[in-house]
């Protein structure tokens, strides 16, 4: 937990961290999904494998939803650093006026 506000630059990185963060989740769970949906020993698909698949899928999908819903509602405030409503006029943690 950071509270000392964050310069700009940490800003950003700590975004692009959090992008690279959700980008290998995502990967990590389609190609578990994937694996799992593999029969290595007969080398086909398993007779579940579609649907494990597809479940992996909804999975990855659902959190890239969630995570952007997060970035279209939220922004960090340029004074404290928290995450705030964009739509608000102040910031919910410091009460900074936002424009
Ligand atoms: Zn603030």
């Amino acid at each position: 937990m950071k509270s000392a506000p964050l310069l700009p630059d940490e800003l950003l990185s700590d975004q692009k961290r959090r992008r690279t963060a959700l980008a290998a989740t995502i990967i990590a769970i389609v190609a578990f999904s994937a694996a799992l949906s593999f029969d290595w020993r007969l080398k086909m698909l398993a007779p579940n494998g579609p649907i494990t698949l597809l479940l992996g899928v909804l999975v990855a999908v659902f959190i890239y939803l969630a995570t952007w819903q997060q970035s279209v509602l939220f922004r960090p405030c340029p004074s404290c650093g928290k995450r705030t409503l964009k739509s608000g006029a102040f910031c919910s943690h410091c009460g900074r006026p936002m424009q």
